[in-house]
């Protein structure tokens, strides 16, 4: 019982570590793959990061970063509303669920596109 436990939070580890983690990300202006996905996090809070191989400023896309701030925000007000009129942990549970899944949608299905100066030559 216990070992069976152990095994498939061995595999879940294994997973994370292959799929996630080592995941990376396309640069939008040289397409090499030199975006952490620490790096692809941190663009999901309209923050910029710069790519390992062209040296570009690589962000979210904004009009799909506002649609899931809007989701983000609809999240918390949806289920804190529910938590805070109903009662129940449970609700703050589905928040958490919820919040997870955004991230995982950040992650995964944002677009990015890279910031280059006008004047740059
Ligand atoms: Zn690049």
């Amino acid at each position: 019982m216990l070992s069976q436990e152990f095994m498939v939070l061995y595999f879940l580890t294994l997973f994370f570590q292959r799929t996630l983690f080592m995941h990376r990300f396309k640069c939008p202006s040289c397409q090499a793959e030199s975006i952490s996905i620490k790096d692809k996090f941190r663009l999901g809070w309209w923050l910029t990061t710069r790519c390992g191989q062209c040296e570009a400023r690589v962000a979210a896309f904004p009009w799909t970063l506002m649609l899931l701030f809007f989701l983000h925000t609809w999240n918390v007000i949806w289920w804190f509303g529910l938590y805070h009129f109903e009662g129940g942990g449970q609700y703050l549970l589905y928040m958490g669920i919820g919040w997870v899944l955004i991230e995982l949608i950040n992650l995964f299905f944002m677009p990015l596109c890279s910031l280059r100066r006008k004047t740059e030559s």
